[in-house]
């Protein structure tokens, strides 16, 4: 019986994982100071973030004049200022879409789209700035880049694993990679989506308050989404989780907030 684990490909993974990682791309996140890495370079982000935006719009209904075209310019124009200078390369672009759906997302390199779904949970201004500074900080931060690159070292990972077990028992060798997958799910991509989340809001609140919208609005945003969950939550909500930590967390941040608020004021 010849051994029915390899270590070679494990090395080889470890290998082309190290050079991914260090090929992979670097932001700074002006808002908290810490240094991030990401699979694309700001370039094709923008790239890939147009044509998924165009793929969008050709597909939806969009709406080119009226109240709610008017209303999300209106917010665009006051946020988009207030990002600074980690968007100096975006081309902020911002459409509606006509649909029941409840959502609203960001794409990287500065493409916004909001159906029109979300402005009835909006209901006003404020609300609706707290949506979009949220999604525009997940483009701002490089959120889905980073994500990407995480994915991509872990499925590098989970190759090696294969190739290492490969003449494992069949039934053993199966358990043993679930094993792998399910603590690659839990142990790694869902803390770190909690984690762009909760920065999200964080950074995404700050730009709100420099755009003068009352940073206080957030929480009766989130408050709002909680309560409107029930049996079939709304897709925002699927992506955006509005439990009681998250909104301790922004009522934590709030002095930060408030101290923006005040200094757009009284500009
Ligand atoms: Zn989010």
């Amino acid at each position: 019986m010849g051994r029915s684990f390899k270590i070679l490909p494990l090395i080889i993974a470890a290998v082309v994982i190290l050079f991914q990682y260090l090929g992979s791309n670097k932001f700074r996140d002006p808002e908290t100071g810490k240094v991030h890495r990401g699979a694309l370079s700001s370039g094709d982000e923008a790239a890939l973030g147009l044509q998924s935006y165009q793929e969008v719009l050709s597909t939806s209904d969009v709406v080119s004049s009226g109240p709610d075209v008017d209303l999300v310019t209106r917010v665009a124009r006051r946020l988009i200022p207030a990002t600074g200078d980690v968007a100096n390369d975006f081309q902020w672009e911002v459409s509606v879409v006509r649909s029941p759906q409840v959502n609203a997302f960001c794409l990287p390199g500065g493409k916004i789209v909001v159906y029109t779904g979300i402005i009835p949970l909006a209901q006003n201004e404020a609300g609706l700035a707290t949506v979009m500074g949220h999604e525009m900080a997940h483009a701002t931060l490089h959120h889905g880049s980073q994500r990407l690159l995480k994915q991509g070292l872990m499925q590098t990972a989970m190759m090696g694993a294969a190739a290492a077990t490969g003449s494992m028992d069949n039934g053993k060798r199966q358990m043993v990679m679930a094993a792998l997958a399910g603590g690659a799910q839990f142990g790694i991509l869902l803390p770190f989506s909690r984690d762009q989340e909760s920065e999200a809001d964080h950074t995404g609140l700050l730009y709100m308050a420099r755009a003068g919208f009352d940073p206080h609005e957030a929480i009766t945003f989130w408050e709002r989404m909680s309560k409107s969950g029930g049996a079939h939550p709304p897709a925002f909500m699927s992506d955006h989780p509005s439990d009681g930590a998250r909104i301790e967390r922004l009522k934590e941040e709030m002095p930060k907030a408030q101290a923006a608020y005040e200094q757009a004021q009284s500009r």
